[in-house]
C-alpha cells in the first residue's frame, strides 16, 4: 500500500485531497496519493495557515479568488488615516464606526447623531435609538424632521499595508508544495528515499541551517513570463521542479508573478532529467495547468541559479505593477458604482436605458461630474439631505420591511 512521504501511514481511498498549490493561491489540482489525512490537516493549520494570512491583504487588493472560487478574505480593523476601516470581500472599503449616539444636555433636550452607510442601516437603528430615549420609534422620527442631515462620500484615506512574503513557515509550505508535486511524477517510494530526508524534515519540523543554505529568493522574471502572463493572468503562481543528470532536483516557486523561491529538494541521487509544473490563475481559478512543463522548457541551469542582487529594483519594479493594476481596476470600480448609484437615485435602474427627459439628463450629469471630480481630486462630496427628506427616506424604507414582515 502507498504511503505518506512524511510519515508512514498508509494512503487510502478515505485519505484527505491535499491541494498542491494551495487553494488560498488558486490552486484546484489535489491529489490523495502523497500524504495523509494527519499530515494534510497540520500542514493546513500551521505552515499552509501561515501563507494563507500572508497573501490576504494581497488577495482583497487585486481580487484573487481561491481556487474553489471563493472571493478574497475580509481585511478588518485598518488604519485609514483618522479613521478605522473594513476592506470588505469585494475591496470596497467601509468606514467602522459607533452607529448612533445619544448625548442628554442639561436643558433635559437630546442631541443624537446618527452615521449609517445607508438610509436601510439607518432605519435599523431606529427601534435602539427609541429605546436608549425612552420613547416611541415615532417620535424618533418625528425629532428627526428637524434635524439636519448630510450624505457625505469620501474617498478614504491612504492604507499601509505591509506586504510580507516569506519566513520560516511560509518557505516549508512552499517546499511541501514543491515536493508533492514532484511525488506525482516520480512516486512515492522515491521522495522517501534517502536523497529527500532533508527536505522532507524541513517541511515537517522546519530546519534552519536547510533554510540557509538550501532556499534563496529570486527577484528574476521567468524566462517567456509575457507568454505566461498572457495564458494565465498578470498574477499567477507557479511551482516548477527539474532535475538534471545527477539527480539534483530544485524548485522554483513564484508567487503572484511578484516573488520567487528557488528550493534544493535534493543534492543529487533524485530521479534525473524530469521535469514537472503547475501554475494557478488567481483572477481565473478555471484556467490553470498540470502540464505546463511540457509546453515551457526552462532550463535546469536557469533554475538553478537564483539571482537576488537587483532586489530592490527588481522587487519595486513588479510591485508597482502589481499596485498600478491595483489602482486602474479599483478607480474603474469605485466609478461604476457612483454612476449606478446616480442612476438609482432618479429611479433608473437600466443604465443603458435611454434617459429622454432633458432636465433629468442635465440632473445625471452634473451630479456625476460632480462625484467624479471629488473622487479624483479626493475631496468629500457632501450633499445636504434636510431633516424631513430623511424622515421621508426612512418611512420609505421602513414601510418596505414592515411588508415583508
Ligand atoms: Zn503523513
Amino acid at each position: 500500500m502507498t504511503k505518506c512521504i512524511f510519515c508512514d501511514n498508509d494512503l487510502t481511498e478515505d485519505t484527505k485531497p491535499e491541494h498542491i498549490l494551495l487553494n488560498a493561491l488558486g490552486g484546484r489540482k489535489t491529489t490523495k496519493r502523497v500524504d495523509c489525512s494527519a499530515c494534510n490537516n497540520e500542514f493546513g493549520s500551521t505552515i499552509d495557515d501561515e501563507v494563507g494570512k500572508q497573501v490576504a491583504i494581497l488577495r482583497n487588493m487585486l481580487q484573487l479568488d481561491s481556487g474553489g472560487g471563493r472571493a478574497p478574505p475580509m481585511l478588518r480593523n485598518l488604519q485609514s488615516g483618522s479613521d478605522i476601516i473594513n476592506l470588505r470581500n469585494d475591496g470596497t472599503p467601509e468606514l467602522v464606526v459607533k452607529p448612533f449616539s445619544v448625548r442628554k444636555l442639561e436643558d433635559g433636550r437630546f442631541e443624537l447623531q446618527i452615521t449609517a452607510k445607508s438610509i436601510d442601516e439607518a432605519a435599523r437603528y431606529i427601534p435602539h435609538i427609541a429605546a436608549q430615549i425612552g420613547c416611541s420609534e415615532e417620535q424618533v422620527l418625528e425629532i428627526l424632521k428637524s434635524a439636519t442631515g448630510s450624505c457625505v462620500e469620501r474617498r478614504p484615506d491612504t492604507v499601509h499595508h505591509a506586504l510580507g512574503f516569506g519566513g520560516p513557515l511560509a518557505v516549508r509550505s512552499a517546499a511541501k508544495s514543491a515536493l508533492v508535486l514532484w511525488a506525482t511524477l516520480v512516486g512515492n517510494e522515491d521522495v522517501k528515499s534517502q536523497p529527500y530526508e532533508q527536505v522532507r524534515n524541513f517541511v515537517v519540523a522546519g530546519d534552519e541551517a536547510f533554510n540557509q543554505a538550501r532556499v534563496h529568493l529570486d527577484s528574476r522574471y521567468l524566462p517567456q513570463s509575457d507568454r505566461l502572463q498572457h495564458r494565465f493572468g498578470a498574477f499567477f503562481n507557479l511551482i516548477y521542479v527539474r532535475s538534471n543528470e545527477a539527480g539534483c532536483v530544485v524548485a522554483h516557486f513564484t508567487m503572484y508573478n511578484i516573488i520567487s523561491w528557488h528550493i534544493v529538494l535534493a543534492e543529487e541521487g533524485g530521479t534525473p532529467n524530469a521535469r514537472l509544473g503547475l501554475i494557478s490563475n488567481p483572477l481565473e481559478p478555471a484556467v490553470w495547468s498540470d502540464t505546463i512543463a511540457d509546453e515551457f522548457d526552462i532550463d535546469f541551469a536557469w533554475l538553478d541559479s537564483p539571482d537576488y542582487a537587483d532586489e530592490f529594483l527588481r522587487a519595486r519594479e513588479r510591485l508597482e505593477a502589481t499596485m498600478r493594476h491595483h489602482v486602474e481596476t479599483q478607480r474603474s470600480r469605485e466609478l461604476n458604482r457612483i454612476t449606478a448609484d446616480v442612476f438609482a437615485k432618479h429611479g433608473i435602474v437600466n443604465e443603458h436605458e435611454p434617459v429622454t427627459d432633458p432636465e433629468v439628463q442635465r440632473e445625471i450629469i452634473w451630479e456625476i461630474s460632480r462625484r467624479f471630480a471629488s473622487h479624483a481630486l479626493g475631496l468629500p462630496y457632501v450633499e445636504d439631505v434636510p431633516g424631513d427628506e430623511i424622515v421621508a427616506r426612512l418611512n420609505a424604507v421602513r414601510g418596505k420591511s414592515d411588508d415583508s414582515a
